[in-house]
């Protein structure tokens, strides 16, 4: 015997799991619902609860015990048929219903967990099966307008369908069919006499697509819809005269649910769109025909054929449920409609519940237990409850191809708009590649004129750089002409100046010349060129003339002009540079001012004679000056004017040169490199001049000599004179003897000077000079130098003894 509890707590629990399981993954459900349906599947098995009419007025008239017959033990589930007075059967229901239970309790243990089911996704089935007049259709379908709490299964089912749906995105339809004699007749159209009950191979059901098929909003809709129902029903049965409990009454109530939307993608990748899922559930509420046999319940007129007929559907379903029970191979289903209607609530995958109604007279005491015998096989019926969920290919398919019509449409727009932007395009590009064209020649034309440009500004820069070289070069040149002639000016300047000083200074040697031609041979210490400046006023006024000019000029402008190319100013500008020489402070300013070593460049390369002779004044005028004549000589004075004095003819030269000479001839310093160098030798080839000028130098420079050598031999100077050295004696002793005076007394004083050195003495005896020496110390016309003379024979023992001797071969001396 089944054991189980009608509510299947238990079973519901594995349900709902299911159904959580089967909606976290459209791909899973996909994938199940495409390959196994065991998978979705769940144990589902048919639950039976027994009701119990309370008795009629007939029936409590006549009191009968309905005890004798059946014993209801709800609280165990049990139902206890009596066999006879002492024995009874058990049978174990789902639910056991007494004649008390409310149409609420009723529908909340029979109808409820199935509604709950079909709104989940699953087929349902509530049926009621019981003899006639036991209260199917007051247990199923009841409306009490009046009395809410009598409503029946159906009303109420609907309502709670209802209000579990989402009126927006789900949908509730009613069929409500009466089959009578195998013949599918619509209780909503009436007309509709013999609808055709078409197979669902696939979903394992059947269709009955004739059907009217009304949607269901709300339940007073629905109530009016199953009142109209009732109504045609008996219109007709009136018709086919048939009575309603021959007939079975099919409520078909579709539910169909949107539970969600999966995403579909066909790649990883993919964007994918929203499948729309949803649950299609059927709940079918059969009011089977009374279970009673026929003759039982007295329908008259019926042919045996047609009682066969009548009960042939419910002889069908007793048979199915047999077969599945008892876990036949072959279920008989196709055997009759109702069979073939309820193929999916017996042996398929619909929670099933199923009511039998007994009534509580003991008369029907067969009926009642054939009732319980059929409820019992049910309650062997195992179905596999399976959730009817789907993708909405449909809707998806409509929504795609909305989509897709709206694709279309601005497909085809933007073709258009591609085809004109595809000529623009081409347009465009046409006059791109015209003007790139244009552009590429352009540049070519405007690169070969840059390059022309380029070389032209090449040449421009060079053209420049040689007018700017140009430019400069005449620049340089202007400003070398204005120099040139700023020097030429200048020059000119000078050149006037020193012409006039010239002519000044020619008027000067011209007086000079007369002056000569009267010249007294008397000793004169100064030099000739000193001399020629301090003789007269003329000479006066032409040195101060000079100096002026000099201090005009300035030095080194004269000291320039001694490189002149030009001869003339050259020789101007030395007689300038002589005559100033002779002044001691102009002295120090030409040789610190560089002077020397230009006059002695000039005497190196003398072009003439009276060069030589203006340079060599301008010498012996330096050499007056001490300080001087140390550097002279270190210039190479000495050697300059021997070279000249061996080559000069002219008396103004030569005078110049001796004069020159003379003056160094009185430092005893140099004196040893005068005669090393040629200078005491070329002193006295002068002194072979016949000119008196040049004759006095000589003499001059000898007595310098001399006097020098006196100073030493006071300081016990032992050697004999470079006189007498160089052989000058013969000539000092000739020109004693007969001599101008400009010449004589340079030569008194030079053998007076002599023979203070004792070491000269015995030369000076036998040279004829001691003869002379004596005759000054005698006839001298100077005092002072006759009383030296004098004074020196008698110091020297020489002189002395040979005065001696001399005095006494000599008679009136
Ligand atoms: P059936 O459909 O099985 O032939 P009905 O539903 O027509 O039986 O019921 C027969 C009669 O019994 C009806 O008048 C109905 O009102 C009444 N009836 C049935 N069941 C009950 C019940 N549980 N309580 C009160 N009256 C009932
Ligand atoms: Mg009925």
């Amino acid at each position: 015997m089944a054991n189980s509890r009608f509510p299947a707590a238990a079973d519901r629990g594995v349900l709902q799991k299911c159904l959580s399981n089967s909606a976290s993954s459209p791909f899973g459900r996909l994938k199940r619902s495409a390959s196994s349906k065991e998978e979705a599947s769940v144990p589902g098995r048919v639950r039976v609860a027994v009701r119990l009419r309370p008795r009629n007025a007939e029936e409590l008239k006549a009191d009968l015990d309905f005890a004798d017959c059946v014993e209801l033990e709800p609280e165990l589930h049990r139902l206890k048929l009596r066999k006879n007075n002492w024995d009874y059967e058990t049978f174990q229901f789902d639910e056991v219903l007494t004649e008390h239970a409310s149409q609420k309790r009723v529908y909340e243990v029979v109808g409820k967990p199935v509604v709950e089911s079909v709104l989940q996704g699953y087929n349902g089935t509530i049926m009621a099966y019981g003899q006639t007049g036991t209260g199917k259709t007051y247990t199923l379908g009841r409306l009490d307008e009046e009395d809410d709490s009598n409503r029946g299964i159906m009303i109420r089912a609907v309502e709670d369908l209802l209000s579990g749906i989402s009126l927006k995105d789900d949908c509730v339809t009613v069929s409500y069919l009466q089959l009578y004699m195998e013949t599918v007749q619509d209780l909503l159209a009436p007309e509709k006499e013999n609808i055709p009950i078409v197979d669902d191979p696939k979903m394992r059901d059947v269709l009955i697509p004739g059907a009217s098929v009304v949607e269901i909003r709300d339940h007073k809709s629905f109530s009016e819809l199953l009142k109209s129902g009732e109504a045609n029903r008996a219109v007709a049965n009136t018709k086919l005269n048939a009575e309603s409990s021959r007939s079975h009454a099919i409520l078909v109530i579709n539910v169909r649910r949107l539970v969600s939307e999966a995403q579909e993608k066909s790649s990883p990748s993919d964007q994918g769109f929203l499948v729309p899922t949803i649950r299609r559930s059927k709940l079918v509420i059969v009011d089977l025909a009374g279970s009673e046999r026929i003759d039982k319940s007295g329908v008259g007129g019926s042919s045996l054929d047609e009682a066969k007929s009548i009960n042939l559907s419910l002889t069908a379903l007793g048979k199915c449920i047999n077969a599945i029970a008892e876990g036949n191979s072959h279920v008989p289903i196709r055997d009759s409609k109702l069979t073939r209607l309820l193929r999916d609530s017996f042996g398929g995958t619909a929670r099933t519940s199923l009511v039998i109604t007994i009534g509580p007279s003991p008369l029907h005491r067969g009926e009642t237990s054939s009732t319980i015998m059929f409820g019992q096989r049910a309650m062997k019926v195992e179905n596999m409850v399976r959730l009817k969920e789907e993708f909405d290919y449909k809707s998806l398919c409509r929504r795609l191809e909305r989509e897709i019509d709206k694709l279309l449409v601005e497909n085809e727009r933007h073709t258009k708009a591609m085809i004109g932007a595809e000529d623009l395009q081409r347009t465009y590009e046409e006059m791109a590649a015209n003007q790139n064209v244009k552009h590429q020649k352009e540049l070519k034309e405007l690169s070969s004129r840059l390059h022309a440009v380029n070389v032209d500004r090449e040449k421009l820069q060079l053209q420049l750089r040689d007018s700017q070289i140009e430019v400069q070069l005449e620049k340089e040149l202007g400003e070398e002409i204005n120099r040139r002639l700023e020097l030429e000016a200048e020059n000119k300047d000078l050149n006037d100046k020193v012409l006039q000083l010239q002519n000044e200074v020619n008027e000067m040697q011209r007086e000079l010349e007369q002056m000569r031609s009267g010249y007294q041979c008397k000793a004169d210490k100064s030099h000739p060129v000193q001399k020629m400046t301090q003789n007269s006023n003329g000479q006066n006024r032409s040195k101060s003339t000079i100096v002026k000019l000099f201090e005009q000029v300035g030095l080194q402008n004269l000291l320039a002009l001694l490189k002149s190319p030009d001869e003339d100013v050259q020789l101007q500008a030395l007689r300038v540079i002589a005559n100033l020489a002779a002044d001691e402070a102009h002295q120090v300013k030409i040789m610190e001012g560089g002077g020397l070593s230009l006059l002695l460049d000039i005497l190196r390369k003398p072009k003439n004679d009276s060069v030589c002779g203006i340079v060599a004044g301008a010498i012996a005028n330096l050499a007056m000056r001490e300080l001087n004549q140390v550097r002279l000589v270190e210039e190479g004075v000495i050697e300059l004017l021997v070279i000249i004095a061996h080559k000069a003819q002219d008396p103004q030269t030569l005078r110049m040169v001796a004069g020159a000479l003379a003056n160094l001839c009185g430092n005893g310093e140099i004196q040893e490199k005068l005669r090393s160098e040629g200078g005491i030798k070329v002193l006295l080839k002068m002194g072979e001049s016949q000119y008196l000028d040049v004759q006095a130098q000589v003499a001059r420079a000898l007595a310098n000599i001399a006097k020098c050598e006196s100073k030493r031999a006071l300081q016990e100077y032992d050697a004999r004179s470079l006189l007498i050295e160089e052989e000058a004696l013969p000539w000092i002793v000739e020109k004693a003897k007969d001599c101008a005076e400009v010449v004589h007394r340079h030569i008194e004083m030079a053998l007076v000077h002599l023979a203070q050195n004792e070491c000269n003495a015995e030369v000076l005896v036998n040279s004829g000079a001691f003869t002379e020496l004596v005759r000054i110390s005698h006839e001298c016309m100077k005092e002072d130098v006759r009383s030296l003379a004098y004074r020196v024979v008698c110091a020297s023992p020489v002189l002395q003894a040979e005065f001696l001797r001399f005095s006494s071969t000599s008679p009136g001396e």
